[in-house]
């Protein structure tokens, strides 16, 4: 069973499908990490991001790891924290954009996310990674909470700086953050991370065989 998670950042995705994750036994896959940890490795490398080509070399040479904590890994480097710096949320969009470093990841997400039960979160995962994923939800919070909650997992940053990076994220990400037509969409603006994710837990359930 395939869990698919998708939608904007600060919407809940991270929170929600690892405590969905861990309610069910299933396995937990973040696909933004995936592609953080190959805008980490591009700009130690020194590779320019404008190069999509070249960009997708890299990942095809590099594939992100994911031990059973949930530490993420690239080029053999512990790159958990590395990855959750502002300075990657602003450039991981200019790497993402790119179809060629796309068609590398998908490959290895389908690999990931395809070895058993398994929630998956992302921006296109419904849509274009496993469109046959059993449920599919598609995540959104009005802007303030979004900002308000960056904020508590990036201290040191003022709340205009997080707001204008989140709209400039959307917006680089707009091609491809779309909710799959048969996604439930859920507004957490106003819910608890349990409300949530018992929401979906009950969409799984009516999904697996009795
Ligand atoms: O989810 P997270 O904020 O960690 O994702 C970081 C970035 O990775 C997104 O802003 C987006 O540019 C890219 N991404 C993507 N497709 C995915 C997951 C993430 O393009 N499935």
């Amino acid at each position: 069973m395939i869990v698919a998670i998708d939608g904007p950042a600060g919407a809940g995705k991270s929170t929600v499908a690892q405590r969905l994750a861990e309610r069910l036994g299933f396995r937990y896959l973040d696909t933004g990490a995936m592609y953080r940890a190959l805008t980490w490795l591009a700009m130690q490398r020194a590779v320019p991001l404008a190069e999509g080509e070249r960009l997708a070399e890299l990942a095809a040479e590099n594939p992100v790891v994911f031990d059973e904590r949930g530490r993420v890994f690239i080029a053999d480097t512990d790159v958990t924290a590395s990855i959750r710096e502002s300075r990657i949320d602003r450039l991981v969009p200019v790497v993402a954009r790119h179809q060629p470093v796309r068609k590398v990841m998908r490959v290895r997400q389908r690999e990931l996310g395809e070895a058993g039960d398994a929630v998956i979160e992302g921006r296109d995962i419904g849509t274009v990674v496993l469109p046959n994923a059993d449920v599919k939800i598609y995540l959104v919070a009005d802007t303030s909470t979004r900002a308000r909650r960056r904020m508590a997992e990036r201290p040191g940053i003022g709340a205009d700086a997080l707001a204008t990076d989140l709209r400039l994220r959307d917006e680089s990400d707009a091609a491809q953050m779309r909710s799959a037509p048969d996604a439930e969409t859920i507004d957490t603006t106003d819910l608890e991370v349990e409300d949530v994710v018992g929401r979906i837990e009950e969409l799984v359930r009516t999904h697996q065989p009795a």
